[in-house]
């Protein structure tokens, strides 16, 4: 299972369409559960409906007749209930379904994916089988539309804002704007399905020394690799942000404490080994990362509390003699 929501991962970030992206979407899902009916539907942006954007098999519908007034109906019915939906039988619910469509979709999920608060998408799947799917059928399909979730985001906001407006132009890190947007959502996701992730507060040691040293040009070219060398050690699902002028924050999601150290351990090496070069080339020198490690919702309920936690164990870390990873206690 890990390796196919890594291969989700990838396709998203490999199609910058959302809608190009939906069609190989929904083939991968098809496979991963498996099932035979999997459909994605997006709200249409000017007449606020939802309409099919994908589907593997039959497109799934409530009722019979296939005109295109009827087409987003499940959808509808998901969004309108905002949280997934599990229907082991269709046949046990007649008021939901039409008799023929009870025959193609018997078994049925359905996940609603917002931005903003607003339903924008919604993932459904279906088996001829009453009773096929059980709740690790469930666990996967969050899972996978979990991360659809989040290019439907970028996608979203991008529409609304473009997408300079979330990413930093020295690092083509997501920005400051975008963290808070993500983390409100991190945090919305973890606690409605009980779920812990972390947060990594990373910070370039002596960096001033940097810039005095070689200049501020070849301060710069350090932001932009101390930024590759991140990225290059996590995961796509893993996002990487530019949190202010040579911090760096990371989401590690669905990460407990120990694991999240372990990544910023790892972080923290691939920077300390990389060798850094002025500008010109001429100069090599060490660059060095301080990182502080919070937990959700071990040291923060909240978007605001973790910052802080995380920011005071990136303090001890400095304090500690930098070029080190600090997790706070439990309790702290
Ligand atoms: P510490 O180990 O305690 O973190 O020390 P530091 O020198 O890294 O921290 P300090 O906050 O004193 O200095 C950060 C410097 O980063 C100050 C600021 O001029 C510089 N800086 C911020 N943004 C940029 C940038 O985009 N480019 C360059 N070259 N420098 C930047
Ligand atoms: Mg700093
Ligand atoms: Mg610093």
């Amino acid at each position: 299972m890990l390796s196919a929501l890594y291969e989700v991962s990838r396709l998203l970030l490999e199609n910058p369409s959302v809608q190009d992206l939906g069609e190989k979407f929904v083939l991968l899902v098809a496979k991963l559960l498996p099932a035979p009916c999997v459909t994605l539907y997006l709200r249409d942006a000017e007449s606020d409906a939802f309409t099919v954007a994908a589907s593997a098999g039959e497109p799934i519908r409530l009722a019979d007749d296939q005109q295109a007034s009827t087409e987003g109906d499940f959808a509808d019915w998901v969004a309108q209930r905002g949280e997934p939906v599990f229907i082991a039988s269709t046949s046990a619910e007649p008021g939901l379904i039409r008799s023929a469509s009870k025959r193609i979709f018997a078994s049925l999920m359905g996940i609603p994916l917002s931005v903003r608060g607003k339903v924008e998408a919604v993932l459904a799947v279906a088996h001829p089988k009453p009773g096929y799917f059980d709740h690790h059928h469930l666990e996967m399909l969050t899972a996978v539309a979990g991360q659809f979730q989040q290019v439907l985001e970028v996608s979203r906001l991008t529409r609304s804002v473009g997408l300079l407006a979330l990413t930093d132009g020295l690092t083509g890190l997501f920005n400051r704007r975008y963290l808070e947007l993500r983390l409100d959502e991190e945090v919305r996701r973890s606690h409605r399905y009980g779920k812990c992730f972390s947060l990594l507060l990373a910070d370039v040691d002596h960096f001033k020394r940097i810039n005095d040293t070689w200049g501020h040009a070849t301060g710069d070219l350090v932001l932009q690799e101390v930024a590759r060398r991140l990225l290059e050690n996590l995961r796509e699902i893993e996002l990487v942000f530019r949190y202010g002028g040579e911090e760096f924050l990371v989401i590690l999601p669905e990460t407990p404490l120990q694991q999240a150290a372990h990544v910023a351990q790892r972080l923290r090496l691939a920077v300390e080994q990389h060798p850094f070069r002025t500008v010109n080339g001429s100069k090599l020198f060490r660059v060095t990362l301080s990182v502080g490690v919070a937990e959700f919702p071990t040291h923060g309920a909240d978007k605001l509390s973790l910052l802080a936690s995380a920011d005071r164990a990136l303090y001890v870390a400095k304090e500690q003699g930098r070029n080190r990873v600090e997790v706070l206690p439990p309790a702290a």
